[in-house]
Parts: structure tokens; sequence; C-alpha cells
């Protein structure tokens, strides 16, 4: 394996698709190329068999010096093949783009990374350890994974700085396209509506108390109903850089202005909009929906997951309040129950890492302006802001798909990268880390 390239079509070969079950994911096969493309083998963790991380270290000079960790994951979603138009485990190259499951969601990034830190591990000593860590199970939650490392341990993962995900393109911007640096995320509250009923003939409805109903009507204002809003500091910077009417960033960052606002972006770009949205309004969406088991039984018990988006500032009660403003009548007979959650997190677009992000842009671009940006869903970055460390993604790539575009093939079908992102991300990673190096304290 010669090239980044190389690596990330090996690693959508290797399918390691993490269905949420422990003895899936399989990443095993994914570190033992690693240990091919380094030459070498790295230090593993398996707290479940099969579900293999893997660290490698260049120790710097200085052991109290900061260290930076390149962190990508190795599983990925699974697929509903008949919507794509390339085999999502193949890997091929066609028209210019590596396709498969995995394609921007990381493995672009995991490869990418992997091959800016063997082309360090030939170089001198660094000042403080520089770290490439690929793991298992980010898309469950990283109990195999992350989760599992940091709790465990940590004197061995730790790092004060750390590139992972998520990278996007380029937004449109004032004067063209804008890099985008990911600061931050929201936090997962996932929960269940849950509500019972007493069990009856299916024949004879009159009076009688059907769990179904009132989960029914619960449901339908979950979706229809106006969310709680928040505007950070990031998203009114995020906005800042856009490239759009006065009058729509304006609305951007006016909560009283906001929803008018994004139906109106979403005229013409629906995907931005649906973006745009996610940044700015704790998100509740239904997803499972279970009730009843027989067609002449009138069913006692109803329960559906809600999958919920804290914004920064937002929190459990923040979801209760609105639950309870809006359930009506209905809001004392079905119960919460809390399925898992995690709160918001993000890292201050300033320091050391972000002047040596923009350093790198402005060798490619000419420019040192960036958006950042949040994403809606989690990622593992969230154990080491949770420990101090200061976390981003970020890479640079070509013009062929547009921020909007790269966002709806994130789990969803013919994800791809193009080669020359390929390049662009190894070349910009390469250089931030000589800028992260030179801006040693
Ligand atoms: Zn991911």
């Amino acid at each position: 394996m010669n090239n980044a390239v190389d690596l990330l079509q090996a690693l959508i070969v290797n399918r390691c698709v993490n269905d949420g079950s422990p003895d899936s994911g399989h990443e095993y096969r994914s570190v033992e190329t690693l240990s091919e493309f380094f030459g070498e083998p790295g230090q593993v963790f398996e707290p479940h068999p099969g579900r293999q991380s893997v660290l490698y270290r260049i120790p710097g000079s200085d052991p109290s010096a900061e260290r930076l960790m390149f962190m990508g994951h190795l599983d990925v979603v699974p697929v509903s093949p008949t919507g794509w138009t390339h085999d999502p485990f193949g890997g091929e190259i066609d028209d210019g783009f590596v396709w498969g499951r995995g394609a921007v969601d990381m493995l672009n990034m995991t490869a990418a990374m992997a091959m800016v830190f063997r082309q360090r591990m030939s170089g001198s000593q660094p000042r403080g350890d520089l770290l490439f860590l690929a793991v298992a199970d980010e898309e469950n939650g990283g109990a195999y994974g992350a989760e599992y490392l940091v709790d465990n341990h940590w004197e061995t993962v730790r790092s004060e700085y750390m590139l992972t995900e998520i990278a996007y393109p380029a937004v449109a911007g004032v004067a063209g396209p804008t890099p985008a640096i990911n600061v931050g995320e929201k936090g997962p509250f996932w929960h269940q509506l849950r509500s019972a009923g007493t069990p009856g003939h299916g024949s004879q409805p009159y009076g009688a108390d059907n769990a179904l109903i009132p989960l029914a009507r619960a449901v339908t204002s979950v979706a229809g109903s106006p969310t709680p809003v928040i505007i950070t500091d990031d998203w009114r910077s995020f906005v800042a850089t856009l490239g759009l009417p006065a009058s729509q960033k304006a609305g951007l960052v006016d909560p009283d202005l906001l929803d008018e606002t994004i139906d109106e972006i979403a005229v013409t770009d629906p995907f931005f909009a649906r973006y745009v949205h996610a940044c700015t309004h704790l998100t509740m969406t239904p997803t499972v929906f279970n009730a009843g088991g027989k067609a002449n039984v009138i069913p006692d018990d109803a329960v559906a997951s809600i999958d919920a988006r804290l914004l920064p500032g937002q929190d459990e009660d923040t979801v209760r309040e609105h639950l309870a403003k809006i359930l009506g009548g209905d809001a004392e007979s079905i119960t919460v129950e809390l399925v898992r959650t995690s709160a918001a997190n993000s890292s201050p677009p300033t320091g050391r890492l972000w002047e040596s992000l923009l350093d790198a842009y402005e060798l490619n671009l000419g420019d040192r302006s960036a958006a950042p940006t949040l994403t809606p869903a989690s990622t593992d970055a969230r154990f080491w802001r949770r420990r101090g460390a200061v976390a981003y993604g970020a890479g640079l790539f070509c013009d062929r798909v547009s921020f909007p575009d790269f966002l709806t093939m994130f789990h969803g079908h013919d994800e791809r990268i193009s080669l020359e992102s390929m390049d662009l991300t190894v070349k910009f990673l390469g250089e931030a880390l000589a800028a992260f190096e030179r801006r040693s304290p």
C-alpha cells in the first residue's frame, strides 16, 4: 500500500460493519491492514473478541510536552445495497472517486491521517508525543473503542490536542469557498415514550383504553411542534462567513426570524436548510414505534423511540419541559424513559491547533478564514473533550461535492470521496502537523 487511497480501498473492502451487536464490527481486520500499512504492529486493545483498536506512537523528547493525536474510527454502518450504484464494499475507483461505505464516514480521514503519520515516523524526534489511534465501535457509542480506552487506558491515550471527525468540505463563503473546521457536536438524548392501556377485543372499541392512540398523538406532536432554539457564539461565527444575502444572515441569528429564514433557504437548498435547522434547534426525531401484536387485540402497551439532540446550553430538563408543553392532556399518561444521553460539547476556535490549521489553509488557499461548524451527530471526540482536550475535524476537499451534498452521504447511499480530495487532505494534514510542531510553546 503506497498511499492513502490504497489504504482507504483496503479499509472499505474489510467491511467492518457495526450493526450495534457486540459480535459485529470485526475491526481486527482493519487493525491487521494498518499493521501492513505501517510495516509494524501497533499497541492493540481488544475489550471484546474481534473489537480491536490500535495505537501508534512517535515518542516525544519531553514527556510533559503537549501531545497531538490523530484519531479515526474503523467501523462503518450497514448499507441498503439496492440504493447504491457501486458495490458498497468494493472500494472501486470510478469517475475520480473512491466509492464505498465509509468513504466519508470516516475511513477517508482514518486513511489520510495514517498516511501523514507514516510519513512523520521517519522524521526527527518530536517534542511531545504524536499519536495515531484507530478505534472500533464509534458507530455504536464506543463501549468497545474510544470510551473503553479513555476509561481504562487514559494515560496511554491522553492527548491535549486531537484531529478527528468531522472533516467537511468548504462552505459557500462571502469571498468564495471557505474551509470548515468542526469544533463541536450536539448531545444525543435518546428516550422512549410509553403509554399503557387495557387489553380487550378489537371488535369492541367503544370506550376502550387503547395504548396506541395517545402514543400516536404524542409522536405526531413531537414531530410537528416547533422546538426550543439556541443561537451559540460558534453559530454566529459560522453564519458570518456564509455567502448569503444580508437579510438571510440576519435571520439565521435571530430566534424570531430563524424558522422562516430556514423555510426560505429550503426552497433552493433543502439539505443546507436541514443542517441549519439542526444546528440551531433541539431536534426530536421519532424513529421506532411499537404497539400491539395481533390484529384483533387492543394493545395495552405502546412505545416509541425518540432521537433527540441537544445544543450546548440544553439538557434533559429542556426536553422534559418541551414534552410537557406539547403533549397537552396526554402528558400525564405518557412516561419518558431515558435510553442514552451525553452533553453537547465543543472546543474553542482559538489556540495552538486552531492556528496550525489556519496556517495550513493559508498555505493552500492564501487566506486564514475558516468557518467553525457544529456536527448534529456525535463522535468519539466527546470522550477527550470531556477530559479537557481540544478536538477538531478538518480536511481539504476539491469542489466536486458541495457541503450540503456531503452531509447527505453520511450513513446514506453512494458514499464516495474524490481522489483529489484524498490528496489535498493528506497534504493539508501534513502541513497542519508541521505548523503544530513549529508552534510548540
Ligand atoms: Zn464517523
